[in-house]
């Protein structure tokens, strides 16, 4: 571990966009849009401190090992990654949705989801959708897919869907309905439990500049 270097591990899309304005605060500026770059590793306006471009789900796993010193990652991702070896001291209030269930409109999911049924639920989110389902007494055949879970109930893979909704807009134009939150998701920061003790005076001021962007946001 090198002590006077930082390493971020973000993700493309919506988390890196709505991370600017965080990073700013903090007085940090990419070198480049990962969005037009195809590198991975991103220099900043600092020398000591670099960007690693990885996939949303797979920040808490550069983090934990220490790859990366902290990143920011959603709440959804966090919670099927364990946690192990994070600290996760900011709730961003970036990337905002909510976990739920939806089904086909027309599914009677009122007497399907009934104790002792058994639900086929096709998902992204195999862990937050099993807990969900054991806490209500529901018997379910979880089915891991790793995108567009609209789909599965559309074509009989599944009964029902756990995914994130934020606009409603997809189900919607799929012909699905939400019928259950299981809870709200916004993006957290993530640090390396032990980068925090060895790198504490470099990364203590950058959580306080996020806590700080964060609390002028909220006024
Ligand atoms: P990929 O699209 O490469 O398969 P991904 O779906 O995990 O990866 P994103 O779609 O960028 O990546 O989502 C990243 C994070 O943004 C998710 O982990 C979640 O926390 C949050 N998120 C996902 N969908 C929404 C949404 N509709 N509205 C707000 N935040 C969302
Ligand atoms: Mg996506």
């Amino acid at each position: 571990m090198q002590e006077n270097q930082l390493t971020i591990a973000l993700s493309k899309g919506r988390i890196f966009d709505e991370t600017l304005p965080l990073l700013a605060a903090a007085g940090i500026t990419p070198a480049e849009n990962p969005e037009k770059s195809r590198k991975l590793i991103i220099g900043t306006n600092h020398e000591n401190i670099r960007l690693v471009i990885v996939r949303a789900s797979d920040v808490p796993t550069y983090v934990q090992y220490g790859a990366a010193d902290f990143g920011i990652a959603g709440k959804d991702v966090l919670i099927e990654h364990g946690g192990d070896g994070l600290y996760q001291p900011l709730d961003l209030q970036i990337a905002k949705c909510r976990m739920m269930v939806a089904v086909p409109k027309g599914f009677d999911y009122a007497a399907a989801s009934q104790p002792g049924c058994r639900l086929r639920v096709a998902t992204k989110y195999p862990d937050i959708a099993a807990e969900h389902f054991a806490a209500k007494g529901v018997h379910v055949d979880i089915i891991k897919l790793y995108g567009s879970m609209e789909l599965a109930p559309l074509v009989g893979l599944s009964d029902a869907i756990v995914d994130l909704v934020s606009t409603g807009g997809t189900l919607k134009a799929n012909n699905l309905e939400a019928v259950e939150h299981i809870c709200d998701i916004s993006s957290r920061l993530v640090v390396n439990k032990a980068a925090l003790k060895v790198k504490h005076t470099l990364i203590q001021p950058v959580i306080d500049a996020f806590a700080g962007a964060i609390a002028a946001e909220a006024v």
